[in-house]
């Protein structure tokens, strides 16, 4: 019997899914045996369009179309929590299976905060996430720093700080992340900054990092977080769908100094980011000049796992005028003071900017401020934020308890 906190190499029994899975197919065992057998009404999870860039979001309901799902999509940039609130209803009449990065996770238990989703009725399979990198910057890059023509490329990885692509003609080339991305390429900014490794908010966090010896490769490493992800595994393995043995104490070790020297990563970047971006007046002036390109399509908030108002409050014409150009900035000081407390650095609102401003740059800053003032750490657990609307009928009554005016000190 599997029980909270136990580390375990685990591996699919399914030739089908082991032949593609990313690593042991643990998570598309799991995911399929939940399907299967009723724990589940649906899966959640990505599969491949029509190439490695090409990351699809899917709802699964017949087990035998699983297998579909299985493989990691490194350009996978999308996110799943505010799918499963915009398409499924919050989880609210249907019990989810779903696969979750750590900013999929944080954006479900902020959701779950605002009543958008019903957590009680979702599985989360966590995977480890090293980031992700933008479609378009992964053609330029294997273009200009491989020599390879991006439709050439049928499978690509991240492996010991490298990213490593395999071409139609079976030839490997890999270039480390750090050389990447000091000229500008390799992963998003945002999961750069990124300290969401092991995603423990979810029922089990399954990934590769400390697989070592003859299961190399061959199992995925899973850390149970939940008595549900205790329960599904003991289940899965009872019924033969799943088999596991103790993760070696070693690979456990070799685990946890990966995961911390990515946090010091993170870290780095997170200094060498907002520190670009001055400090006070100069950064407000920064923020102001970057994002007067704003032509207002909405698509930020639209991807945002905090926004999810039926009546958003920058389309209130009195506060925003419509048809202004450039956009006056109340339109972002609305977002600012709105999301920044509850940011998760999903890095959507950056990533889907026609006018490729940098949002989640700007948002994630306010966010570091905020957490250093208020000590609130968005999407880990259940715990309300300081400012933002959680509520919509509790909204004035909130802010006038919080006094929400101090997010405007940070510019002083
Ligand atoms: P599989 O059975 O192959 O299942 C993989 C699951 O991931 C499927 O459900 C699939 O739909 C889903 N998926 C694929 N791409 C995405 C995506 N872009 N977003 C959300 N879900 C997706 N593990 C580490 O130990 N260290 C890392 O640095 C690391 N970085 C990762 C970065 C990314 C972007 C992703 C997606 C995964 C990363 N992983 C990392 C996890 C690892 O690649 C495997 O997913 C994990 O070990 C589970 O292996 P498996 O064989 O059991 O998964
Ligand atoms: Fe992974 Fe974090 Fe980037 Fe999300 S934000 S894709 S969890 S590195
Ligand atoms: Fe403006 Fe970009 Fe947001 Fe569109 S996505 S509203 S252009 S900031
Ligand atoms: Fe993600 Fe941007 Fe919303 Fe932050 S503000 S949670 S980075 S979409
Ligand atoms: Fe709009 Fe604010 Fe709600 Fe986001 S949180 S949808 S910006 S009103």
């Amino acid at each position: 019997m599997a029980a909270k906190g136990d580390m375990l190499y685990a591996w699919t029994t399914s030739p089908d899914i082991a032949g593609v899975a990313e690593c042991g197919g643990a998570v598309t065992g799991l995911l399929k045996f939940a399907l299967e057998n009723g724990i589940v009404d649906a899966v959640l999870a990505v599969k491949k369009g029509v190439d490695i860039y090409d990351a699809i979001p899917t709802l699964v309901t017949d087990p035998a179309d699983m297998a579909e799902t299985a493989g990691s999509l490194h350009c996978g940039t999308l996110l799943l929590s505010k799918l499963l609130k915009k398409y499924l209803d919050g989880a609210e009449n249907m019990r989810i299976g779903i696969t979750v990065k750590g900013c999929d996770a944080m954006g479900l238990y902020e959701l779950a905060k605002r009543n958008q989703v019903n957590l009680d009725n979702v599985l989360m399979i966590g995977v480890n996430c090293g980031g992700s990198v933008s479609p378009v910057t992964a053609r330029k890059m294997i273009r200009e720093k491989f020599g390879v023509d991006p439709d050439d490329v049928v499978k690509e990885e991240i492996d010991k700080g490298q990213f490593i692509i395999q071409t139609k003609d079976g030839q490997h080339k890999g270039i480390s992340m750090d050389e990447l991305e000091d000229e500008g390429y390799g992963r998003r900014p945002n999961c750069r900054r990124c300290k969401m490794k092991v995603p423990r908010q979810a029922d089990l966090a399954c990934g590769n990092w400390g697989v070592i010896g003859d299961k190399a490769g061959k199992a995925t490493f899973v850390e149970v977080c939940s008595d549900r992800g205790a329960d599904l595994l003991s289940r899965a393995v009872k019924a033969g769908a799943i088999a596991t043995e103790p993760a070696n104490p070693k690979g456990v070790e070799i685990r946890g100094k990966v995961e911390n020297s990515m946090l010091k990563l993170g870290d780095k970047w997170r200094n060498r980011y907002f520190e670009s971006l001055g400090e006070g007046k100069e950064r407000l002036q920064k923020i102001m000049e970057d994002s007067s390109r704003c032509t207002k399509c909405y698509a930020c908030i639209e991807h945002c796992p905090i926004c999810y108002c039926v009546e958003c409050s920058t389309k209130k014409t009195y506060l925003v005028p419509p048809g202004v150009l450039p956009v006056p900035f109340m339109f972002h000081l609305i977002r600012y003071a709105h999301v920044a407390d509850s940011c998760v650095n999903c890095g959507q609102c950056e990533e889907d900017c026609p006018m490729e401003i940098a949002n989640s740059l700007y948002m994630h800053s306010l966010q570091v401020e905020m957490e250093k003032m208020f000590g609130h750490t968005p999407g880990v657990n259940m715990e309300l934020p300081v400012l933002a609307l959680v509520e919509e009928h509790a909204e004035r009554e909130r802010l006038a308890s919080t006094g929400s005016d101090q997010i405007f000190d940070i510019f002083k």
